[in-house]
């Protein structure tokens, strides 16, 4: 058990809920990623995992912050940040230097500008249809009987791409069936998905600029095959981190610490 003082950031997603222990030296000490999110037991089962892989308990965290869809529902919570301020600070935390940021949960993608005083300069958001967030890509793996974790691995045996024109999520799912009905390649379909949903991120980076150095966040991020996409489509380095799902709840985690070192609360 930790004897130092902690941090606790908790980020509650449409689809999943995210929760990030910090030290006061802002080192890692545990963290959980549960796929339910926002009105579930999700938050509940985050925060939980999160207390008992570092052997502690609610009443020795010294605050918690709040972000996400559901940031408002944590009964637990000093306070709420918004997703933005979080994910672009997670990011420049996990990438000290990174000047954009594609953020891509699971109903919506966020592209965020950097400073070089790795202060939030711009952003540009797609939350009010499902193209090219994970709920495109969970749609897609169900139609093609395989989880969202296993796109990847298929993407990999592509060799020639099918492409999937469709934007909307739910014209996509039917051309997705059409194709399927013809047969085609499934690691070949893949492809055409990822490179569908990379397409609408590149956009979306575009709307404010891409700047390099660039990190992917949110949970499609684990995606490899959704990352070489848009490196193709921008022609870039886009990296990742293996904390890339928890960026919003390590931002929050940090605001939780700089809100009680300043006395800010
Ligand atoms: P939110 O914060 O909106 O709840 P997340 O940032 O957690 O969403 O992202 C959730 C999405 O990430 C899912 O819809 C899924 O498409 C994708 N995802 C999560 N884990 C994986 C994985 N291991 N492999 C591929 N995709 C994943």
């Amino acid at each position: 058990m930790s004897e130092n003082t902690l941090y606790m950031g908790v980020d509650i997603g449409s689809a999943s809920s995210k929760c990030v222990i910090l030290d006061d030296a802002l080192k890692i000490i545990s963290h959980a990623v549960i796929s339910a999110g926002t009105g579930t037991s999700g938050p509940r089962r985050a925060v939980d995992t999160a207390l008992e892989a570092a052997e502690t308990g609610i009443e020795r965290l010294s605050c918690i912050i709040a972000t996400g869809y559901g940031r408002n529902t944590y009964e637990h919570a000093a306070e709420s940040v918004s997703e933005l301020s979080c994910h672009a600070k997670g990011a420049v935390w996990l990438m000290p230097g990174v000047r954009t940021v594609i953020d891509i949960g699971g109903q919506d993608a966020k592209a965020l500008s950097v400073d070089t005083n790795g202060k939030m300069k711009n952003f540009a958001m797609n939350d009010k249809c499902a193209a090219g967030t994970g709920r495109f890509l969970d749609v897609m793996a169900r139609v093609l009987e395989l989880s969202v974790d296993m796109l990847a691995e298929y993407d990999e045996k592509a060799d020639g791409i099918v492409p999937v024109s469709s934007t909307c999520a739910v014209f996509a799912e039917s051309e997705v069936i059409s194709h399927l009905a013809k047969n085609v390649p499934v690691p070949n379909l893949i492809a055409g998905i990822h490179q569908s949903a990379a397409a609408r991120a590149a956009s979306l980076m575009k709307r404010i600029g891409v700047t390099e150095p660039v990190l992917m966040t949110g949970g499609v991020a684990n995606n490899r095959g959704v990352v070489r996409a848009l490196e193709k489509n921008l022609g870039i380095k886009v990296s990742t981190s293996p904390y890339s799902q928890i960026a919003g709840a390590i931002g929050a985690a940090l605001f939780a610490h700089e809100k009680t070192v300043s006395g800010n609360l």
